[in-house]
């Protein structure tokens, strides 16, 4: 009979025994002392938390960043995103520290005075679609549990900081190691200084800017909307009645914005539509910043007021809605014949994307 939920170990059932130690790692081609592994990783954590649980597969993930995430751009968690925290053993988790959507307020003139009422209060999630929660936590936050996951797998697996994917080569004809990804090191004082390391798949979950996507000869195809939006994280002090709850509001003339309050009871993010850009036109070139986002909000909200203590984060982005035209490296005649060695996954490949223009 076993008295553990694992059986007879005891501890977190979370932190699982360690995988013995691979065989000696092979060296690059460069021979440069970096390790040539089976999968090698450009980006997010999502999927490195799935092959570190196998220590058959020997995973390599490289961020270009120096350290973990302080402060993500996503924050909306929806109930599908959940049921896969879930799977990986920590919803309960995001649950506790989250704030709950669970209804959602539109704002608009409706024709008497003041010129903006509350003119709908609907359930966010409707009943029957999951039993999780839709909720918001910055990213960083569930980017931490990402790590824990891939921390406590056999595999121990952790990222290598300060490397990014700068091109790659495939020899189709090799039996092993067929990938060959010249590394770039972006800590200060190492900027230029080159790694390679030898791979037998590539994923390149590396975001809309993809740079694992263009050496496989790919590229987005589709349109933009041609609008700023502006997102901004805040402490302010308001007389807007739903300042703690996700709402849209949609004034006479200056255009719409959504509240969404945030984990912790003090922050708020405001997503606000900006000004409408020329068809060949990007946010950048306009020169926003925080201010311009403030400023249009206020307006919006009249006659409520919002006066704004502190801003924590804040972006400027379009809207585009753009395919990639290549999911991996197989050129189209030879998919019968030839499997991938480099895959895209996530906004590299997406089906629609958001562009941030500065951030
Ligand atoms: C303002 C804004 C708000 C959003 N809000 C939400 C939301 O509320 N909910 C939601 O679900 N989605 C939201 N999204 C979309 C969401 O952020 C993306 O869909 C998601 O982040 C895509 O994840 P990803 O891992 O594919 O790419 P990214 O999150 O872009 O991650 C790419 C990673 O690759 C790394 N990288 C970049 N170049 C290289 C390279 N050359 N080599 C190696 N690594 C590299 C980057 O440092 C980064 O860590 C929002 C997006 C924006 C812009």
């Amino acid at each position: 009979m076993q008295f553990h939920r694992d059986g007879f170990r005891p501890g977190d059932p979370d932190v699982q025994p360690p995988a013995p130690r691979p065989p000696a790692c092979r060296r690059s081609a460069a021979g440069d002392g970096r390790r040539a592994d089976r999968r090698l990783r450009a980006g997010g954590p999502v999927l490195a938390a799935q092959l570190a649980r196998w220590p058959q597969i020997r995973t390599m993930l490289v961020e270009p960043k120096l350290a973990p995430m302080e402060k993500g751009r996503a924050d909306g968690i929806s109930v599908r995103s959940m049921e896969m925290f879930q799977a990986f053993g920590f919803a309960e988790k995001v649950a506790r520290e989250s704030v709950w959507i669970n209804e959602t307020t539109f704002w608009a003139p409706d024709g008497t005075a003041p010129p903006l009422s509350r003119v709908a209060r609907v359930q966010d999630v409707p009943d029957g679609i999951s039993e999780m929660p839709h909720v918001l936590i910055n990213r960083a936050r569930v980017h931490d549990m990402f790590l824990d996951v891939m921390r406590n797998a056999p595999t121990r697996l952790v990222p290598d900081y300060g490397l990014k994917v700068a091109d790659l080569r495939i020899d189709p004809a090799a039996a092993q190691y067929p990938v060959t990804v010249a590394l770039e090191h972006t800590a200060p004082g190492q900027e230029g200084r080159r790694s390679t390391v030898r791979a037998n798949y590539v994923i390149g979950c590396d975001g809309a800017r993809s740079s694992v996507r263009s050496a496989i000869g790919g590229a987005l195809h589709g349109d933009a909307a041609h609008q700023a939006w502006g997102v901004i994280d805040l402490l302010a002090v308001t007389d807007f009645p739903d300042w703690r709850m996700k709402s849209f509001v949609r004034s006479h003339d200056e255009g719409i914005l959504m509240v969404l309050p945030r984990e912790g009871g003090h922050l708020v993010r405001l997503y606000v539509e900006l000004d409408a850009l020329g068809e060949h036109e990007r946010a950048a070139d306009r020169g926003m910043n925080a201010d311009d986002i403030i400023a249009k909000a206020q307006r919006i909200f009249r006659p409520f007021t919002l006066e704004v203590k502190e801003v924590v984060w804040w972006s400027i982005y379009e809207i585009g809605h753009r395919l990639t035209d290549k999911f991996d490296d197989v050129p189209a005649d030879r998919v019968a014949s030839r499997s991938p060695r480099v895959m895209l996954a996530g906004d590299a490949c997406p089906p629609t994307a958001r562009r941030p223009a500065r951030a």
